[in-house]
């Protein structure tokens, strides 16, 4: 059973790869809204776990970009990069009760795996692990860290619906600390919206599936899952998904309402005043997204 939820907690968890982007906004607006309508606090947490991918300064540049905006968190932001013990802790537990495992596999062996037991590698995505040191090293030093995935996970988003993913098949054993000694996305996420008590997140429908394994990541160590809202997705003119890593542009704070507005509307709500401050640009959308509860969809 789930654990009740109490007064609502949200946040915003950036990556600081690149500042924040068209698509980013509307993430970071969808989770103030909903934390402000539900009366609620909301959170910043910067998800600099991958150390080499994050210009220095950027986190700054994020936050600088959003209080510009009027979206100013409630509490001081947390930095992933200084939590390396909580998610150590995390980690020594899944080992402890027999949810996670030592990995010895080299990319080469875990493709060359696949393709034995499991047939030609999918062109894109991550390849499913075969399974290689689920019962054992054979005596080779463990390189990474996996958590043991077990049968399929049916959860409920606030705009999807009812959603299910069977871990095994279409994810299979994933990595919790990576080989080069970096914490997986996963297991920091999944221990963070615990030990700040996030009732909802609010986030990019891209992002959607991973919500099994963080549910799943959830029961292993014994804690609350959430509430989820996957906002839509910000498409670039020729279709694909906008994100820092094909370089989208940062937004341009020269009239902080007009990118406000822009962001509301693609998160479906009805226009919204021109010509207004940023904070009343805010207001008006606040109303409007309270308008739309309880679903928000
Ligand atoms: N850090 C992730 C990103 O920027 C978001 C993580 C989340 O909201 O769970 O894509």
């Amino acid at each position: 059973m789930d654990t009740p939820l109490t007064a609502y907690r949200g946040r915003f968890a950036p990556s600081p790869t690149g500042p924040l982007h068209e698509g980013s906004l509307v993430a970071a607006l969808a989770s103030w809204l909903d934390a402000r309508a539900h009366g609620g606090a909301w959170l910043v947490r910067i998800e600099d776990v991958d150390g080499p991918r994050c210009p220095p300064g950027t986190s700054e540049l994020i936050l600088g970009q959003l209080a510009a905006l009027g979206l100013v968190p409630d509490e001081p932001p947390v930095w992933q990069s200084r939590r390396g013990e909580l998610y150590q802790a995390a980690l020594d537990r899944l080992i402890a009760t027999g949810h996670a495992y030592g990995c010895a596999c080299t990319r080469a062996e875990i493709a060359a795996a696949y393709e034995r037991t499991l047939g030609p590698r999918p062109k894109h995505g991550e390849l499913v692990y075969p399974g290689t040191c689920r019962h054992g090293t054979q005596g080779r030093p463990a390189r990474a860290w996996r958590f043991r995935v077990q049968g399929h996970i049916e959860w409920q988003d606030r705009r999807l619906g009812v959603q299910t993913q069977d871990l095994a098949t279409e994810v299979g054993d994933f990595v919790l600390k990576r080989a080069d000694g970096l914490w997986a996305y996963q297991l920091a996420v999944v221990v963070d919206d615990a030990e700040q008590g996030i009732t909802d997140v609010v986030r990019g429908e891209d992002l959607a599936d991973n919500t099994p394994r963080q549910i799943a990541l959830q029961r292993a160590l014994g804690l609350p899952t959430p509430r989820y809202l996957h906002t839509p997705l910000v498409l670039a003119a020729d279709g694909h998904k906008l994100s820092k890593q094909n370089g989208a542009a940062a937004i341009d704070l020269t009239h902080p309402s007009e990118r406000l507005r822009e962001a509301a509307t693609r998160l479906g709500l009805p226009p919204l005043p021109t010509k207004a401050s940023a904070a009343d640009t805010l207001a008006a959308a606040l109303q409007a997204w309270r308008h739309r509860l309880p679903d928000s969809g």
